[in-house]
């Protein structure tokens, strides 16, 4: 059994964002209180987490998510990575590092970017432990194969993760022919959709339902969005098999 949980659902931001009163940050619909993007992959009861968003810890307390196995990055935006601190929690349930795969520039970056993480010497602990394996292929993990399929985000090389018939495509403006082909015959995915706005990074709303045309999965769920989406507005709005993601959403695929 798979199942997906989504973590968080908005940009970079978060809605609601601080300092803005617009209807969309002061809606008392739960599906617009919008975290930094994360999902949770459950296979068979071991959770794979991908990209640790600054509201990591609040994701996973409201979610139920007890314990995670292993994580994944995207590519190295803040938005993706700045709770990184909480995985300590998992050193103690694991028993031993937390095993993080990312593409290797983004492993790079997390070094340069944490140094304290990886001192050797810190004393009085308060620092997670990390095993870093950098991605160069298909992941096997408790007897599945996790795909990585890489997409364009304006310059930056960003991972989208593919098992069996789900997919996580979130960060992209630019998904080239090859890894198109990755993504046919998906049952579910989840895709990058900013904003109806046009954005040199994300998809917008019509680019976004233009790959859902090209990819055809039978179900698709937007992400990464801003405050300009009322949810019960937008999802009346779009085609059948299209809905938005909101956080704590929870899919299961067989
Ligand atoms: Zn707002
Ligand atoms: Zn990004
Ligand atoms: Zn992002």
């Amino acid at each position: 059994m798979l199942t997906v949980t989504v973590l968080g659902s908005g940009t970079s931001h978060g809605v609601p964002m601080i300092g803005c009163h617009c209807r969309v940050c002061t809606s008392d619909d739960p599906r617009d209180k919008r975290y930094r993007p994360s999902i949770v992959l459950g296979i068979d009861g071991h959770n794979v987490l991908v990209d640790t968003s600054p509201e990591m810890r609040l994701q996973l307390i409201a979610a139920g998510i007890d314990h995670i196995e292993q994580v994944l990055y995207t590519h190295g935006h803040a938005d993706h990575i700045h709770g990184i601190d909480d995985l300590r929690r998992f050193n103690e349930s694991l028993g031993r590092p937390v095993p993080v795969y990312a593409q290797q520039e983004v492993l790079q970056d997390i070094e340069s970017r944490f140094p304290y993480i990886f001192a050797h010497g810190t004393q009085g602990g308060g620092i997670p432990s990390l095993d870093l394996h950098p991605i160069d292929g298909p992941l096997a993990f408790n007897g599945r194969t996790i795909i990585p399929v890489p997409v364009w985000h304006g310059a930056t090389r960003v991972l989208a993760y593919r098992v069996d018939n789900f997919a996580y495509v979130t960060d992209t403006n630019r998904i080239p022919l090859e890894s198109q082909a990755m993504l046919a015959d998906l049952d579910v995915l989840i895709l990058d959709a900013l904003r109806r706005e046009p954005h040199p990074t994300h998809f917008n709303f019509r680019e976004a339902l233009e790959m859902v045309e090209i990819l055809r999965p039978r179900q698709t769920y937007f992400t990464h969005l801003t405050h300009s989406t009322l949810h019960a507005e937008v999802e009346q709005e779009l085609p059948p098999g299209v809905s938005l993601a909101y956080d704590g959403l929870r899919l299961e695929l067989p």
